[in-house]
């Protein structure tokens, strides 16, 4: 019979007691290996140390690394209800991890605070990592009851405060528990040392609470992990690969992948080593062949075009909490993860800084310190598909990267439409501030008998851009053009730059900068050639903007991946080299940046 299994997690502040009660529920559930328990009593009565429960977790674990905590432990414990695996979560930043990454998705938390210390912190700002996360179920644990006598005042004067501190962060406890996790009372059986408690034990609270709400009935959400090819001659489907966060997908279903908003049909739902199914729901791992062969990225979030679609956009309004060492500050390029997605963001407005442990507002704060809560808009250099949290939570939180380490971690409350994007606004203040002599475009123009303009060739890798370019070049430099091939590298565009994390990232700063030597060369007067592969809407959109006022030509070799810009011109790779030159030659004359006589 298949037992129903909840994931909780347990936290609190250092020695408050969490391996203790672990271990100790362990124990008095009967959930540990034949003879652990005295064999862990035994060797500590060897080497004259007084048993500790927390020790079981250790003596669990392979490697008996005593007296530390050991990192993400799963362990399982049973009610008569269902299975339990606890998510130890050793720190902030491991738990964050876990929690975002999907390696663990707890239902619920048990929160462990110790009666004579009281409310601290970390209690704090574990309550409000709690809210972050969306882990509604929170059973608040007052341990070591002994060291206060099991005095009802000091547990009332706990929960008064931290009930208070709770509600501020939207959360209702799902029980205060006066415990000694050590002594065993109220774990699985009513304390008699604490008659004037009558509520239920921490294993009824767990008991009472729900598994998530099913995730299969809200809209599909399946951010895109990967895209496989299949390699059998002639066979060019490819299979689009994640997990689906939320939701259900059907073969037949007709299918949306945004921020692209190219559209395509599922065809059949694969899991890997096992028959096609002709579904898939949330939690799985699942593959799925379209019907079109639609070029889609990793960091896509694929969804059903008959239900309610996420946002899209470049503009999050977001509670964001902070814990690098380094505060967060406006104007510093940070990188965002959200789903599958990653990419450079900025902290472009501060509405409000929070200590999150006095819960106090920092006045005129100009930056977000570590263990700070602030409500923020951040801004990403091209538009992401997310939801608000209060929609799918799954796809509403988001971790941001500072330094390659976890820094902070956000839900995104509000998506913010319209309005100037970041580049935008950048090329705005640029033109601002640029000095402009008195030889004007025009001029410069008619001198040079050309208008310039950057001619960007764009398509699959292996097509023979970069050759074309310099082809290119060569004949109009032998008509006497002013002419300049840029030949950055291609590497930073290559093969794997959607699969090494750091590399799409890169690839943006890549771009930005191509747009802003775009701009110089064309403003100087120059027909300008480079070449990128596999450019998208989105990529061309950040150098066209940055190229402005200057022109922008683009020439698509092979398999075209704009979904809805147009490609000025289509070249087929292939023709004869010597022909797509002819043919960019007569773009450039129809569009007159090259006078028709020189033909
Ligand atoms: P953690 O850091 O939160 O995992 O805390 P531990 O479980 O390692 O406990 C820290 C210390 O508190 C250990 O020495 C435990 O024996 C002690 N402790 C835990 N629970 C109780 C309790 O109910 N009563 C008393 N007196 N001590 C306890």
């Amino acid at each position: 019979m298949n037992r129903e299994r909840m994931d909780i997690v347990i936290i609190g502040h250092v020695d408050h007691g969490k391996s203790t009660l672990v271990g100790r529920l362990l124990a008095d559930t009967g959930s540990l290996p034949e003879g652990k328990l005295d064999a862990v009593r035994e060797n500590c009565r060897r080497n004259s140390k007084p048993f500790e429960y927390a020790f079981l977790l250790d003596a669990l674990k392979d490697e008996q690394t005593q007296g530390i905590t050991i990192d993400s432990a799963r362990c399982f414990f049973k009610s008569a209800r269902r299975d339990y695996i606890i998510i130890d979560a050793p720190g902030h930043v491991e738990f964050l991890k876990n929690m975002i990454s999907g390696a663990a998705r707890a239902s619920a938390a048990l929160l462990v605070i110790d009666a004579k210390e009281g409310v601290r912190e970390n209690s704090r700002r574990h309550g409000y990592l709690l809210s972050m996360l969306g882990v509604k179920q929170v059973a608040v644990c007052v341990n070591k009851m002994d060291l206060v006598d099991y005095d009802q005042a000091t547990f009332d004067r706990v929960r008064k405060e931290f009930t208070a501190f709770l509600d501020q962060v939207g959360i209702a406890p799902g029980g205060f528990i006066p415990i000694a996790a050590r002594e065993g009372d109220n774990l699985i059986a009513h304390s008699t040392r604490m008659a004037w408690y009558e509520g239920p034990t921490i294993l009824e609270t767990l008991d009472g609470f729900h598994r998530e709400l099913s995730r299969s009935d809200a809209p599909l959400r399946l951010p895109v992990q990967d895209i496989y090819k299949f390699t059998a001659q002639g066979d060019d489907r490819r299979i689009v690969a994640g997990r689906i966060e939320t939701g259900t997908v059907h073969a037949g279903d007709e299918v949306v992948l945004l921020p692209s908003g190219k559209r395509s049909r599922v065809v059949s739902v694969e899991e890997f080593g096992v028959v096609p199914q002709d579904r898939a729901f949330a939690g799985q791992c699942t593959g799925l062949t379209l019907e079109t062969q639609v070029y889609i990225k990793p960091g896509e979030i694929l969804c059903r075009a008959d239900e309610p679609q996420p946002q899209v956009t470049s503009r999050l309004r977001a509670n964001v909490f902070w814990l690098g060492r380094q505060a967060m500050v406006p104007g510093r390029r940070y990188k965002i993860k959200l789903g599958t997605a990653r990419m450079p963001v900025w902290l472009t407005e501060l509405h409000t800084v929070i200590d999150a442990s006095r819960l106090e507002i920092v006045h005129h704060s100009r930056q977000i310190d570590r263990h700070d809560v602030a409500e923020v808009t951040l801004e990403t250099l091209r538009p992401v598909a997310c939801d608000l949290v209060k929609d799918i939570p799954q796809t509403g939180r988001f971790v941001i990267i500072d330094n390659y380490e976890i820094a902070g971690v956000g839900i995104v409350l509000d998506a913010d439409q319209g309005g100037q994007t970041l580049v935008e606004k950048h090329v705005a203040a640029r033109d601002r501030a640029w000095e402009r002599s008195t030889i004007t475009p025009d001029i410069r123009s008619q001198r040079n008998g050309q208008k310039s303009t950057l001619v960007l060739l764009t398509g699959p890798i292996g097509t023979g851009k970069a050759k074309l370019a310099k082809m290119l070049e060569e004949h109009l430099f032998a008509v006497g053009r002013q002419v300049y091939y840029l030949g950055l590298s291609n590497s930073l565009f290559g093969i794997d730059s959607d699969l090494r994390e750091t590399a799409s990232v890169e690839r943006d700063e890549h771009l930005r900068r191509l747009g802003e030597i775009s701009h110089l060369f064309t403003d100087a007067g120059l027909i300008l050639i480079t070449t990128v592969s596999d450019l998208d809407d989105h990529e061309l959109e950040i150098v066209d903007t940055l190229n402005r006022p200057g022109d922008l030509l683009v020439v698509n070799i092979g398999e075209n991946r704009f979904f809805k810009r147009k490609p000025d011109l289509e070249i087929s790779p292939l023709g004869k080299a010597e022909d797509s030159v002819r043919l960019i030659q007569q773009l450039l004359v129809s569009r007159n940046y090259l006078p028709e006589y020189y033909l």
